[in-house]
């Protein structure tokens, strides 16, 4: 469960201890231009997949000026309700995802929908 994030690759993310969505923002320490901006939430969203073994993800992030809120959660076992897809929604966001220049610069490995982690539809 995801309750709090902070990495040292500039990634915070707050989550209130229920693991539901937060009101809280979570931010980007980056100071990039907006192509990098507009990276930031995909790369988040690869990289709490990856930070959590392919337990979880943090998706359908928004925001701007690397202020972002609003997100939502997916979990392996549709542990956070009903807007959560469990594997259809890693599924789906991997199937769009193209990792980019912040995905790499966090080492995170290419990843597509037909390499996912324990993959259950
Ligand atoms: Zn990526």
């Amino acid at each position: 469960m995801i309750h709090s994030v902070v990495a040292n690759n500039g990634f915070v993310l707050r989550n209130g201890s229920s693991g539901r969505r937060s009101s809280a923002p979570f931010s980007s320490g980056g100071t990039a231009g907006e192509a990098a901006r507009l990276d930031v939430p995909q790369a988040f969203s690869h990289f709490s997949y990856e930070h959590t073994g392919g337990d979880e993800m943090v998706v359908d992030i928004q925001g701007s000026a690397l202020r972002y809120t609003d997100p939502q959660l997916h979990s392996s076992d549709c542990r956070y309700g009903r807007a959560d897809r469990g594997d259809k929604g890693f599924f789906d966001f991997f199937s769009t995802h193209k990792c980019n220049a912040r995905c790499r610069a966090l080492g995170l490995p290419e990843r597509d929908a037909h390499s996912l982690i324990d993959l259950d539809l």
